[in-house]
């Protein structure tokens, strides 16, 4: 380990962030703030195997600017409130389309179903643009604009990038997309109303995020692919704060501590940068001394998906690529960008990796939306498929508090719904049809 640049000043009320630089998690080299933008040298930049960098806080300095009280009592319920613990200069470089203050459901009637006494779901297809991503491509945007980058560009299998899309329509800021051409219709509909620059790849979402590399090498543009940029990681921790926030307010015990953190939590996993953030979430949490435990945190990947569960199975640290086919396009990746953080987030949490099948991912999307009111896309529903088999497996017992947390909106793709449903009933517009189609 060594020091690399100057130290850089952090930490104040005037106009720096907190951030007091990055390390690698492959080499642990430690870098300076602005030393270094993407990933770490120390491994080839792409796949699997990139040297991964994790942003690092001036926590003490953080403690002093922002108390638990503060938190509670900031009447905006977006990630802005938690503006000291993000990688941004200024609260006000967030754009002005706010992300996260998603509800936390207690879905009494999944409980009363299922026989997990407290469980929630977090419906984070409740964002802006209907997914989780928006959390990382806030913060995104912020960044480009607080370093007056003129183009933002991403890889995405759809919901990074309509994040992308919305978020710099908000901000004026201009951005180039790369998706698969076959993301569903509803994803790529959002990154051209929003009035992006949409490159569909001929190819797969991995062939995208390759190309996307070259181009901003190319071309000069601001990454924002996930795995690759950092400071991805930074917006989607804000999920744990809320969660903390949101069951103490439900009444769950502290143990002392200001905020309740839950015993186990579940989310699907493609890349692994959402359960990455999760645990980093979590993680600031416990530095502040503003919960009592670590979460046991459980990602979940489709069977035709399983990269990071074959990896953490193996014991290994880099995944093997698989040919990703599932259903769950949010989820479909053949080498994950975020192996160390995911792998880190469930090994050091004492968590588990939990493989669904398909049919079983649309299956939950039935309950979930029945009993919860959570309409949820397939990768969403993910969570809850692996929560049902992890209950089965006995990994999570009936009265822990348990959170499941639903990434994105059932309306990103209909058709997936439809199937689950099958199709709609049509009558004749008279009260006989009416009749005779419900035998009355
Ligand atoms: C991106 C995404 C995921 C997976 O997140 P990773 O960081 O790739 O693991 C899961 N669900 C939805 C809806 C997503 O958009």
């Amino acid at each position: 380990m060594h020091e690399t640049g100057v130290h850089a000043s952090t930490g104040t009320a005037s106009g720096r962030s907190f951030v007091t630089g990055l390390r690698c998690l492959r080499c642990g080299t430690h870098y300076t703030l602005n030393a270094v933008e993407y990933v770490c040298g120390c491994r080839p930049n792409t796949g699997s195997d990139m040297g991964t960098l994790d942003v690092e806080y001036d926590y003490a300095a953080i403690a002093a600017a922002l108390t638990p009280e503060q938190v509670q009592a900031d009447p905006d319920p977006s990630i802005g409130r938690f503006w000291p613990l993000l990688p941004i200069d200024r609260r006000s470089s967030l754009p002005p389309l706010p992300v996260g203050g998603t509800l936390l459901l207690p879905v009494a009637r999944l409980r009363a179903e299922i026989g997990l006494r407290h469980l929630f779901v977090k419906d984070d297809g409740r964002n802006p643009s209907a997914s989780f991503k928006d959390r990382a491509s806030a913060i995104a945007v912020a960044r480009a604009q607080e370093a007056g980058r003129p183009i933002v560009a991403t890889a995405s299998t759809g919901n990074a990038a309509a994040a992308l899309a919305g978020q710099a329509a908000a901000a004026g800021q201009a951005t180039v997309i790369f998706v698969p051409k076959t993301a569903p219709p509803a994803k790529i509909a959002q990154l051209l109303i929003y009035g992006s620059t949409v490159l569909a790849v001929d190819g797969s979402y991995d062939d995208a995020f390759d190309l996307c590399m070259a181009a901003c090498a190319e071309f000069g543009w601001y990454n924002r692919s996930t795995g690759y940029n950092p400071y991805m990681t930074e917006g989607k921790k804000t999920v744990s704060y809320e969660i903390a926030l949101q069951l103490t307010a439900a009444g769950v015990a502290a143990g002392g501590a200001p905020f309740a953190a839950p015993h186990a939590v579940f989310v699907s996993v493609g890349d692994g940068c959402i359960i990455g953030g999760v645990h980093k979430g979590f993680k600031d949490l416990l530095a502040l001394g503003w919960i009592d435990h670590m979460p046991r945190i459980y990602g979940v990947q489709s069977a035709l998906s399983p990269a990071l569960y074959n990896a953490w199975r193996a014991g290994d640290e880099v995944p093997q690529p698989v040919r990703a086919t599932t259903r769950a396009d949010s989820i479909s990746v053949d080498a994950p960008r975020d192996p160390i953080k995911a792998l880190n987030a469930v090994r050091q949490s004492g968590g588990a990796f939990v493989l669904v099948e398909d049919a079983a991912i649309l299956q939950a999307m039935l309950p979930l939306a029945r009993l919860g009111a959570v309409f949820a896309e397939p990768a969403g529903a993910t969570a809850y498929a692996g929560l049902l088999q992890a209950w089965c497996d006995g990994l999570v017992q009936a009265d822990e508090t348990i959170v499941v947390i639903n990434t994105g909106s059932g309306l990103k793709d209909v058709r997936a719904a439809m199937e689950v449903t099958g199709d709609v009933r049509v009558i004749a517009p008279n009260l006989d049809a009416v009749r005779a189609a419900l035998a009355l």
